[in-house]
């Protein structure tokens, strides 16, 4: 490593004092790449609670109904343990992620970066201009120009704050509700307004002032990094063996001599970084995997006729010239937890009922009426319809003896997630009850031919049954 003073960048002045960062303007291949991902997350984002999958919104979570519609699926709140499951294959697919690639999620996907370098930066650059501008905007006297400049660029951050918001109400109320609630006013939705203007205050706050500091002091997945990577995870590293000792290119009759390191220490690395780290230090804690410093370098390395990749996508032991591993056992019990869990969930997607239809036995009452020589059973169907759309179900008791069944409403129609507890109530004649008997109970959903047949015990005195008396 060069012995040249490492530059104070970073996003903290030495008092611990905030130091804006103004990450200069890149273009390169991974940043164009980078542009796509964001383009297509923010489409998915405010589409997804506005186009119909199955007559309901893409993604539809609403919590106060305890009804959520994800891809033309409906779950109740019975299906919760899903969500643990969905919960356990992203948690797991991010630690097989970071493991074989660092922190890729933080650079490309996670909301934070999608937004700010997606959104709100480019707004920024559009009205402030470029780093060396906007520096020395930041320096100068507030004039009226200034303020007017500042003005526009918070307002245009206020309506991206405000539609970002409101996409977010969508997902948890609807679009046509959301539509009436905007059309009927603040005072008629009072909770609703309150949560969607306090998320646009945090929106605001995040993106215009705090930004990186999320990442850097907020975000506890960024302080994982060193228990999730091994020298063999490939993350954004400086090729040291390359750059160093690094210096500046003379040409010509310039003085000075040019060091042999690949380096030329223009320090263009540092000030489209982001998080204003130097990558040249080592791998840090700060570092998002936006690849920005790699297409700075390459760009620089083209200008200067060497060879690019001088910072890329290495692992550390790539980088210190050792032998690398791709398999290893961290990336197989990372990736086993993954598929395990992912398996789960696919499994319990494909196995799902469109309708519940569970028996419940009356709570403290006697399980059987004895009632001269007849004995009976009454129970419940709590049928719940977990369609999209609503469905007519018919229900059926057959009984392997002469039986009289009366069912509350054999045939009823059920909106989608409406849920209702149908009485039975099944009399046997005693004589007929020397062998235990099964009941067969049916529910049959009409529309969709989906059907379950499920056993119940008929229950009855276990006394000997006696003859009647001649
Ligand atoms: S951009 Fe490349 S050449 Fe310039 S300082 Fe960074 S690593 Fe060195
Ligand atoms: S060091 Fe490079 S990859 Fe890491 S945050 Fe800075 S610019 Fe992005």
């Amino acid at each position: 490593m060069s012995s040249a003073p490492t530059p104070i960048l970073g996003s903290m002045r030495p008092d611990g004092s905030r130091l804006a960062v103004h990450p200069a303007d890149v273009s390169g291949p991974w940043i164009r790449r980078r542009y796509l991902a964001f383009a297509a997350l923010i489409a998915f984002y405010v589409l997804a609670p506005l186009l119909p999958v199955g007559g309901h919104p893409a993604i539809q979570l609403d919590v106060a109904h305890r009804r959520f519609y994800l891809f033309g699926q409906t779950f109740n709140a019975q299906d919760f343990w899903m969500v643990v499951l969905l919960a356990l294959a992203f948690v797991f697919g991010l630690l097989l992620v970071t493991a074989w690639r660092g922190r890729i999620w933080c650079g490309w996907a996670c909301p934070q970066t999608v937004f700010l370098e997606g959104v709100y930066r480019p707004i920024e650059r559009l009205l402030d201009g470029p780093r060396e501008r906007r520096l020395r905007d930041a320096r100068a006297p507030w004039t009226g120009a200034k303020v007017a400049r500042r003005a526009a660029k918070l307002g245009l951050f206020l309506l991206v704050s405000l539609a970002i918001a409101h996409t977010a109400t969508a997902i948890f109320v609807g679009p046509r509700e959301l539509l009436a609630m905007v059309r009927e006013g603040p005072a008629a939705h009072q909770v609703a307004f309150g949560l969607t203007m306090g998320f646009t205050a945090i929106l605001m706050f995040n993106f215009t002032w705090f930004r990186e500091q999320f990442c850097v002091v907020v975000c506890p997945y960024g302080r994982l990094q060193s228990v999730l990577h091994d020298r063999d995870s490939v993350t954004v590293a400086y090729d040291e063996r390359r750059g160093e000792p690094r210096g500046k290119l003379y040409r010509g009759t310039e003085a000075g001599a040019t060091p042999p390191g690949d380096c030329i220490d223009c320090r263009r690395c540092v000030v489209v970084c982001p998080t204003a780290i130097d990558i040249r230090d080592g791998l840090q804690m700060e570092c998002l995997a936006c690849l920005q410093c790699v297409d700075a370098c390459d760009a620089v390395m083209d200008k200067v006729g060497r060879r690019r990749g001088l910072i890329g996508l290495y692992s550390q032991q790539r980088v210190a010239g050792a032998p690398t591993r791709v398999l290893r056992p961290r990336l197989a019990v990372y990736g086993a937890l993954f598929l395990l869990s992912v398996g789960a969930l696919f499994a319990s997607l494909a196995g799902r009922e469109s309708f519940e239809a569970n028996l419940l036995r009356p709570r403290g009452a006697n399980p059987f009426v004895l009632d001269g020589a007849i004995v009976r059973n009454a129970f419940e169907i709590h049928l719940v319809n977990k369609a999209p759309a609503a469905e007519r179900f018919r229900i059926a008791v057959a009984a392997p003896v002469p039986a009289e069944v009366v069912i509350g409403t054999p045939a009823i129609e059920l909106a989608s997630l409406a849920d209702v507890r149908v009485p039975i109530s099944v009399s046997i004649a005693r004589a007929r009850l020397a062998a235990p008997v099964e009941l067969e109970v049916t529910v049959e959903a009409e529309g969709s031919g989906a059907r379950r047949v499920q056993a119940l015990r008929f229950l009855a005195p276990l006394a000997p049954i006696t003859p009647p008396p001649r």
